[in-house]
């Protein structure tokens, strides 16, 4: 059961801090995080599909004025990480208070921004919400980091797979980064900034180095980890060190899109 004290939210003004007041009232909540009842019990009194012609809306908010009461649709078109994610988002429009009330529609290009917009503050409350690095961190510890952990932990979590990653690489203790990819181009690429100390040669809009082959595997298979050129996609020719090593794994996954997690390793420890 859950059980939440409005008076307490009211008083949250971040997307952070709004997501610690809600795991300090509902210690028990465990993945996947119950994103639809935790909305019901803060006054959204319905979550339903957004009507027919809705393909370029991701998800839409309506509150009354005083934001006692709201309704939150989603694209249900989406896979269910998505759905999720719409419903989180359009939550934190819900409760953040300087967030205006009314009719609100938001699209994949709103779910993007990451920086200074009520958007992104949206988002991270989302992503704070669904994947909260206090339930993340015990799956990862003591677990080698790759592509099978990242699937499994968005299984478990109920989210999408680049959601998952987003949230679990800086939990990492490992040197990993992940590049996202389209048609050999990149979308953009994460790293754990803590412990991946090299600066990427990819980035968003540029080309795959050409000494890399997109696995011949179909969709949503997972490629063993491959030892790849350093000096292809680490900046400024960096010596990595000893009997160390960059390596990259690849998830093939639909439409020319591919994931590509990079590790920095000694080759025994693949063995
Ligand atoms: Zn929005």
């Amino acid at each position: 059961m859950i059980s939440l004290d409005l008076m307490e939210l009211a008083d949250c003004f971040a997307p952070e801090e709004l997501v610690n007041c809600i795991f300090q009232q509902c210690p028990q909540l465990k993945a996947p995080i119950p994103v639809e009842q935790i909305a019901q019990r803060v006054g959204i009194c319905e979550i339903q599909p957004l009507p027919g012609d809705s393909e370029n809306i991701e998800g839409m908010l309506c509150s009354e004025p005083a934001k006692d009461c709201g309704v939150i649709f989603f694209n249900k078109s989406r896979p269910i990480g998505r759905q999720r994610f719409t419903i989180g988002h359009e939550l934190g429009h819900f409760l953040l208070p300087t967030h205006a009330s009314g009719e609100r529609k938001c699209t994949a290009s709103d779910f993007k921004k990451n920086s200074n917009t009520e958007e992104s503050e949206a988002n991270e409350f989302a992503q704070k919400l669904l994947l909260p690095s206090h339930l993340l961190t015990p799956e990862i510890n003591d677990q080698a980091f790759n592509i099978e952990l990242i699937n499994k932990l968005s299984v478990l979590f109920q989210m999408s797979f680049e959601a998952t990653a987003i949230a679990a690489i800086p939990l990492s203790s490992e040197p990993v980064a992940i590049v996202f990819t389209k048609n050999r181009k990149v979308k953009y690429a994460w790293r754990n900034l803590k412990h991946f100390k090299y600066k990427l040669k990819v980035f968003k809009g540029s080309d795959l180095p050409e000494s890399y082959e997109v696995p011949d595997l179909k969709a949503n298979a997972v490629s063993e980890f491959i030892e790849f050129c350093e000096n292809d996609w680490l900046e400024g020719a960096p010596k990595l060190g000893p009997e160390l090593e960059i390596y990259g794994q690849t998830l093939v996954q639909e439409k020319g899109y591919s994931a590509i997690l990079l590790k920095i390793n000694s080759l025994s420890s693949f063995a």
